[in-house]
């Protein structure tokens, strides 16, 4: 099972780049919100998030969203939408029938209802800390409930997770997303409820417990750059304020950090940084 991953943004965010990085300067940067497109030999157009929609806009533009702009203000072309961007590589909206979330933070799930024909694949603990939440107490969150569709509970599957083999460790559990090895949801909650990280097999014969040729690890925000996710090091603490459980975030970046320790040709793609390049093909043989 290959599957191949194609990084992808729907827009960006304006933050302050020493929030997001320590030693950067006080100084105004765009992030892109980036989501991935999968191609899985079997299962289809498989997206990894969203990125942002024009209705995340619109959601700013009144209270409370309109705080949440003010935080993280957007920038959004109508050619850089999730459903812009599948169109242009020959995908419509009723191709993609799985879509992994990695949290449920706007900048990820902005275009999930442009998905009526998917189920929504999630961890177990991701919606229910949020679900009742409304007005600025969703905000304070992230959380835009108007941006589920109202189908959402209904559509959404649990991933299962379980005891994981020793090539995933130090994580305990993994999911095997599909039940056919080509991508395991890591558990990297902290940043947010539940969210989870993403290890995709990008060549058939990759090992999972080689040197992480053949996979691309899709961490979400589990960290800022795809250099820190290496290093382990996190924002500034000021960045903690957003953390939904700042000591879970700690720990799972310190896992993240050293499973790609021990599988160091893992290519890593984090949500708001450039994706690392795609590693040169090996030398065919003589
Ligand atoms: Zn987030």
């Amino acid at each position: 099972m290959n599957v191949q991953v194609i990084p992808l943004a729907a827009g960006e965010c304006l933050n302050i780049a020493a929030l997001t990085e320590r030693g950067a300067a006080w100084r105004i940067r765009a992030y892109p919100a980036g989501f991935a497109l999968l191609l899985h030999p079997a299962q289809g157009a498989v997206l990894f998030d969203t990125g942002y929609s024009p209705r995340v806009q619109t959601l700013m533009r009144r209270w409370p969203g309109l705080l949440y702009g003010l935080v993280t203000p957007v920038r959004l072309h109508s050619s850089q939408t999730a459903l812009a961007r599948l169109a242009r590589l020959g995908i419509t909206t009723s191709d993609v029938r799985h879509l992994i979330v990695s949290h449920l933070h706007a900048d990820h799930v902005g275009a999930l209802r442009d998905f009526p024909a998917a189920d929504i694949y999630l961890d177990a603990g991701a919606y229910p800390p949020l679900r009742g939440l409304r007005g600025l107490r969703a905000v304070r969150r992230a959380f835009l409930p108007e941006l589920l569709p109202p189908d959402f509970e209904a559509r959404s599957r649990a991933l299962t997770f379980e005891s994981a083999p020793p090539a995933f460790a130090p994580f305990e559990t993994v999911a095997d997303v599909f039940g056919d090895g080509s991508m395991y949801a890591l558990p990297v909650p902290g940043h947010a409820p539940g969210m989870i990280a993403l290890v995709v097999r990008t060549q058939d014969n990759a090992a999972l417990d080689g040197d992480g040729s053949g996979l691309t690890l899709l961490a979400s925000d589990a960290a800022w750059s795809a250099k820190a996710a290496r290093s382990g090091e996190q924002g500034h603490p000021l960045s903690n304020l957003l953390f939904w459980d700042v000591k879970q975030g700690q720990r799972s970046r310190e896992q993240l950090r050293d499973w790609l320790a021990a599988h160091p040709r893992t290519r890593v793609i984090v949500s708001h940084d450039a994706p690392e390049p795609e590693p040169a093909a090996p030398e065919p043989d003589a």
